[in-house]
């Protein structure tokens, strides 16, 4: 295998919104290639999904001019899969479903690793000299908060609401700010084929949390994966998810 590329800057930053960047690691395979949101508010600022944990996530928010030491920050892992909350141990203040805690913690927190490690292609370039896949594993951070359906978090000039959203795992939720009509819907809800059949998954709890969002009213969903999108699209994306499961005959279909 060539030399893979050793790259200055391992995040690509976006404007997503007032007080909203989103982050995103493009040398990473696509399947792991998550969403990291940036929110900061008037009292205190959300990293929602940190990312791999491949590089230093703070150092390079830092570089752009966006971190700031003084200011509180929260980190909130969407779900415990290792392309959300590879990053966590960055954070002090760590938050996470209760139903999803322990993949912060020791063993747990390794079990994407080995299936990354072992891809083809699982990055196309590196975050620094010397750095190695093979050495590559999450680092345990333990929550210091755990989420439940309608827990608050203000920030100041607004605030989310925790919706749990399981299915795709058993803690997934999403982050719904109802007077900006945004959410951010971890995995439950991105644009691209949505997972149900990975090890904790659970496709006839995901059928309800698919029935909950159609019934939400959000007007911009930033998903865990891919592009932004609006109204439209987050209910043509539930029928499609939806339509499929009743095609492959799954019990309990509607
Ligand atoms: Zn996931």
């Amino acid at each position: 295998m060539s030399a893979l590329p050793v790259v200055p800057r391992w995040f690509a930053r976006a404007p997503a919104g007032p007080g909203l960047d989103r982050y995103a690691e493009p040398h990473v395979h696509r399947w792991f290639r998550a969403n990291i949101w940036y929110l900061r508010g008037t009292e205190l600022d959300l990293v929602i999904d940190p990312g791999m944990g491949i590089a230093p996530l703070r150092a390079a928010m830092a570089a752009e001019g966006q971190w700031l030491e003084d200011r509180p920050v929260l980190a909130i892992a969407t779900h415990g899969h290792i392309d959300h909350m590879g990053g966590m141990h960055e954070f002090a203040d760590r938050a996470i479903h209760a139903a999803d805690a322990a993949a912060l913690d020791g063993d747990e927190a390794q079990h994407l690793a080995p299936a990354f490690r072992a891809m083809e292609g699982a990055v196309t370039a590196l975050p620094a000299p010397g750095w190695q896949l093979s050495a590559f594993t999450a680092k345990a951070a333990p929550a210091t908060r755990l989420l439940a359906e309608g827990d608050r978090i203000e920030l100041g000039d607004r605030a989310l609401t925790v919706l749990h959203l399981p299915g795709h795992s058993p803690g997934s939720i999403g982050l719904f700010d109802e007077a900006g009509g945004t959410l951010f819907s971890g995995d439950a809800l991105y644009d691209g084929e949505l997972l149900d059949d990975l090890p904790r998954s659970d496709p006839a709890i995901y059928r309800e949390t698919m029935d909950r969002l159609d019934r939400l009213a959000a007007r911009t969903v930033h998903g865990g994966h891919g592009a932004s999108f609006g109204r439209d699209r987050m209910r043509a994306l539930i029928r499609d998810y939806l339509d499929g499961r009743r095609r492959a005959g799954c019990p309990g279909g509607h």
